[in-house]
């Protein structure tokens, strides 16, 4: 629950949008403020106070015990253009309260702590859980003190700062297996362990969480990284397998018999094939979601289990950074970009989001061309385990790397497609409305593509009165490509039909024209812009393309 405490008209009506947002997680504490906070401090595991910081340090101070077990406060000042992140940062969670109330009010979000969630800077994006000297180990790589870093396998993880590596009095370790603690080491948990589990009618979840721990300690291995629990389909409604898979918070994944009866076992036994037709249910299970047996079948009275161990998949994010504009750049491409630790791309695209990288990223450009290099590139990168982006403008899968890169990836890799603005969506926006209807993209480079089949698909859009969007749509070699498809719409087309050119969109030097199908001049018209020709439902209003979308209402 949050806890709103207001004193001022400004702040209740604050306070009163806060709640509107979220009815069901707000409670509105009012009359004398000292009293209120109090009541909410007991009542709430996050507060949002409607005060200058001053007052609220004030009155929390006397409240305060430890990080643990202190509710989130934010504040808010009076104008409602800050929220500040005051207490319980990470553990109680005012850090991410801040944001969402800063979200919902439209004010800057304010946050102090050196880092976040783990606390280690990059690798708090994967949310894998980290024991060991974390304020430590994080406050050395913030202040560039050597770190080194140890993994068990290459895991697709992000960029860490250059200082990690090497050599150095700390560590961090990635791994599943238990490793003595020291005061300079943290180690993360990588989700690399399937159990698989097999019981009787009636077992426990008590006799089933003691096998696998017991299956753990014989393997060296750490609770943590378990990520799943597997079993027969027979037994996915097994009361004690359900209630053991919550209690771990882990799904819980069942195959059916014959499926795990395929899978070659080191332990395969009698009992299991009468009773559910699989010669192994904990073994089998486990090898289907993971790749190496690490602890074989144990067994107790009721159940047996089994652990693998999964081979890391690199990541392969196919991200468009949209036609120009940082803030048409989605919240999610930027987050991959920061989520990888390799970003492939044409070097004029990669200048545009270098700052957004983190440090120690390894950036891969090139010039023009040089397309199967830098799809090659990208893969052969993830499929050695790393976290891949590859960029493009606009779209990545819209006339850009995204078909060629996956025309090479296998099943080896994880492929992540996060959509960007295309060319033709941020020219039709600047113009109108001209996709309003059933409309086309072609692409006037005949580079890859003979002309003849670009024309017949231009007449084939021509005859079916489509609106078009006509990317590539000129260049210095390529300079007769346009007018020749104007001329097949405009035997289909009136004269006067609409038709828009927009230049550089929402790039500096944005140049914008709506203007007729007679009276395009292609030699306006280069690389750099998308040409939009009407369709017969297309009409210019106040200077706009607007495509009917023939709503009954707007019929004479
Ligand atoms: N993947 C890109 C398209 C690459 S093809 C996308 O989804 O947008 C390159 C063509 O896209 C250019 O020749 C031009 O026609 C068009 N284009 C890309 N960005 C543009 C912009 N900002 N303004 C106008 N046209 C653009």
């Amino acid at each position: 629950m949050i806890g709103l405490i207001a004193v001022t008209t400004a702040g209740r009506a604050a306070a009163a949008r806060l709640a509107q947002a979220w009815p069901a997680e707000t409670r509105t504490y009012d009359g004398p403020v000292r009293l209120a906070l109090h009541r909410a401090w007991t009542e709430c595991d996050g507060l949002v106070c409607f005060l200058a910081v001053g007052a609220t340090t004030r009155l929390v101070a006397p409240l305060l015990d430890s990080k643990w077990v202190d509710p989130a406060v934010v504040c808010v000042d009076e104008p409602g253009r800050y929220a500040v992140a005051l207490v319980g940062g990470h553990a109680a969670g005012a850090n991410a309260l801040c944001a969402k109330v800063a979200d919902v009010l439209g004010a800057q979000p304010i946050v102090t702590t050196a880092t976040d969630a783990t606390g280690l800077p990059g690798l708090d994006t994967l949310d894998w859980p980290a024991e060991g000297a974390i304020s430590r180990v994080s406050r050395a790589m913030l202040d560039g003190e050597p770190v080194s870093f140890t993994t068990d396998a290459t895991w697709p993880v992000p960029p860490l700062p250059v200082t990690v590596g090497g050599t150095g009095q700390y560590r961090i370790v990635v791994t599943d297996r238990i490793v003595p603690p020291d005061d300079n080491t943290v180690v993360l948990r990588p989700p690399s362990l399937v159990a698989g589990v097999g019981a009787s009618k009636g077992v426990t979840a008590d006799e089933i969480l003691g096998l696998l721990d017991e299956a753990l300690t014989v393997g060296g291995l750490s609770r943590e990284s378990v990520t799943a629990l597997a079993t027969v389909e027979a037994k996915a409604g097994e009361e004690g397998i359900v209630a053991a898979a919550r209690q771990g918070g882990w799904p819980l994944r069942s195959y059916p018999a014959d499926r795990l009866a395929a899978v070659p076992v080191p332990n395969p036994g009698e009992a299991a094939l009468a009773a559910v037709g699989t010669p192994s249910v904990a073994e089998a299970a486990a090898l289907i979601c993971a790749d190496l047996l690490v602890v074989p079948k144990r067994k107790s009275a009721m159940a047996t289990v089994a652990l693998a161990r999964i081979r890391p998949r690199g990541r392969l994010a196919l991200v468009g950074l949209g036609p120009g504009d940082r803030d048409l750049v989605t919240p999610r491409a930027i987050a991959e970009l920061r989520r990888a630790s390799v970003v492939v791309g044409l070097d004029r695209y990669l200048d545009q989001i270098r700052d957004v990288l983190r440090p120690g990223t390894r950036v891969i450009g090139s010039g023009l061309g040089d397309e199967e290099q830098r799809a090659s590139t990208a893969v052969a990168e993830a499929r050695m385990g790393h976290a891949v982006a590859l960029v493009g403008s606009g779209d990545a899968g819209v006339y850009a790397m995204a078909s060629p890169a996956l025309a090479m990836a296998g099943t080896d890799i994880d492929v992540v497609g996060v959509p960007g603005v295309t060319a033709g969506l941020a020219a039709a926006a600047l113009l109108g409305a001209p996709l309003g209807h059933d409309h086309v993209i072609i692409s006037l480079s005949d580079l890859h593509t003979p002309w003849e089949i670009i024309e017949r698909r231009i007449r084939a859009a021509a005859e079916g009165d489509f609106v078009v969007a006509f990317y590539n749509p000129r260049s210095k070699e390529r300079d007769w490509q346009l007018g020749a498809a104007l001329e097949i719409l405009a035997a289909h087309r009136d004269p006067g039909t609409p038709a828009g050119v927009v230049r550089d969109a929402f790039r500096p030097g944005q140049q914008v024209l709506v203007t007729t199908l007679a009276e395009l001049d292609p030699a306006t018209v280069d690389m750099r812009s998308v040409v939009i020709v009407g369709s017969a439902s297309t009409q210019t209003i106040a200077g706009r393309m607007v495509t009917s979308r023939g709503y009954r209402w707007q019929r004479p």
